[in-house]
């Protein structure tokens, strides 16, 4: 047996080793040039699938189940009339009002002028204050404003029937 590398007489074990991407058969000296492959090395390698057992933990989603259960809440549209009219039924000023919630006179004004929303935790503090309701939930405030949104003379009704007779022309124009 003899070195792939220097052609030198190999005594002993040939050792394997990659030397320039290549895999030789190599003397001890040579070896050292390049990386040693042992059998135990190879063995190893073909066999690292068995870790994608692993990742199977991940595939249990976690669903924030938890933080949906959350009502989200919005304020009154009428907010400032309701605010202003609770306010005056107590005979409260701004200036007395805003030091039972802590909340600045002018700021009080403004909401009742409808030139600022009162987010969540002001409104909450003016519903205690005032014993008014401001607070809705998001979806039940959405649907019926938009069915409000029509003008008197069309009914619902009506849209019934005009969809009805839109529907019924065309088939007539055929049949004729
Ligand atoms: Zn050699």
């Amino acid at each position: 047996m003899r070195c792939e590398v220097c052609g030198r007489k190999i005594h002993g074990a040939p050792i394997h080793a990659v030397i320039e991407g290549a895999k030789l058969m190599v003397c001890a000296e040579c070896a050292k040039h390049g990386k040693i492959i042992t059998e135990e090395e190879t063995e190893l390698g073909q066999r690292q699938p068995k870790k994608l057992l692993a990742p199977a933990s991940f595939t249990q989603k976690k669903k924030p189940a938890q933080a949906k259960v959350e009502i989200t809440q919005e304020v009154v549209n009428d907010y400032p009339v309701k605010i202003r009219q609770a306010r005056e039924k107590l005979g409260l000023t701004h200036e007395e009002l805003g030091k039972r919630i802590n909340e600045k006179a002018s700021v009080l004004s403004k909401i009742e002028t409808g030139k600022m929303e009162p987010d969540n935790v002001l409104a909450a503090k003016l519903e205690h204050a005032l014993k008014i309701k401001l607070l809705v939930p998001v979806k039940d405030e959405a649907a019926p404003t938009m069915l409000r949104l029509p003008s008197r003379e069309t009914t619902l009704g009506d849209l019934i029937e005009l969809n009805k007779k839109n529907a019924e022309e065309p088939t007539e124009r055929k049949q004729s």
